[in-house]
């Protein structure tokens, strides 16, 4: 069982536009999946920001007349991932590792500092991003991704369970920052118990997210100097 240890810290990230870009490449991999897993092409998509691609695939589904059963979802997560895949250099070409987020989490590196995701991408596509922009310091077998549901709580509270069998720690909630550019990241860790922190790099602005509850904004991961020191006052908070 795990230990209960409150002075360990689990660093959760999300991935698009708070990592990476990956510009018009998340519609081409929706494109090539939906033409692979449903068979014929895809006419139109969603919203996608700040939902997991459960939830995206149903809404996409539900946009083209298609029954959204378990088996077709099954299908296409595996057809993401082998579009994420087969389309990995276009991601290097079109998109970027944002400013200051490879070293936002080097500084992070602790020995009592876990770091993971909690991402709408299902995990395949998950991998596919941080690989093609080379981020290391991300224990990726655990966190969580689309493919875990709709619910960015659920997520978050998944990435704990994980973490903490994992590294047979007990990561109190609290002990828990979530990371991310959109008010569904900063609802998934209120909501969760964890701590939100925001990134207005995307499609919200800096008041949009202090304004959704979260604890602390960045303007970009330029400033993870703010993000090391409530990291670095939660583990010394007993
Ligand atoms: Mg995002």
């Amino acid at each position: 069982m795990a230990r209960r240890q409150r002075e360990s810290v689990l660093v959760l990230w999300d991935v698009d536009h708070t990592l990476v870009t990956v510009g018009d490449v998340s519609r081409e991999i929706y494109a090539r999946a939906f033409l692979d897993a449903v068979g014929f092409p895809l006419r139109n998509l969603p919203p996608m920001t700040g939902r997991t691609e459960h939830a995206i695939i149903r809404a996409t589904l539900k946009l083209h007349d298609v029954d959204p059963t378990l088996s077709l979802l099954r299908d296409f997560y595996a057809a993401l991932g082998s579009a994420a895949r087969s389309l990995e250099t276009r991601m290097t070409e079109s998109g970027a590792a944002l400013a200051g987020a490879m070293n936002a989490i080097e500084e992070l590196r602790h020995e009592r500092v876990v770091q993971s995701l909690v991402t709408g991408n299902i995990a395949s596509v998950a991998q596919v991003k941080l690989r093609a922009f080379e981020f290391s310091g991300l224990d990726r077998s655990v966190g969580g991704y689309g493919d875990d549901g709709s619910e960015r709580a659920r997520l978050v509270q998944l990435a704990r369970d994980r973490a903490s069998e994992k590294h047979a720690v007990e990561f109190a909630p609290d002990h828990v920052v979530v990371i991310g550019d959109s008010p569904h990241d900063v609802k998934g860790a209120t909501d969760s118990g964890a701590v939100p922190v925001g990134v207005a790099r995307g499609a919200s602005s800096a008041d949009e997210l202090r304004s959704c509850g979260a604890h602390l904004v960045l303007n970009d991961l330029t400033e993870s100097a703010a993000l090391r020191r409530l990291v670095l006052a939660l583990l010394t908070s007993g």
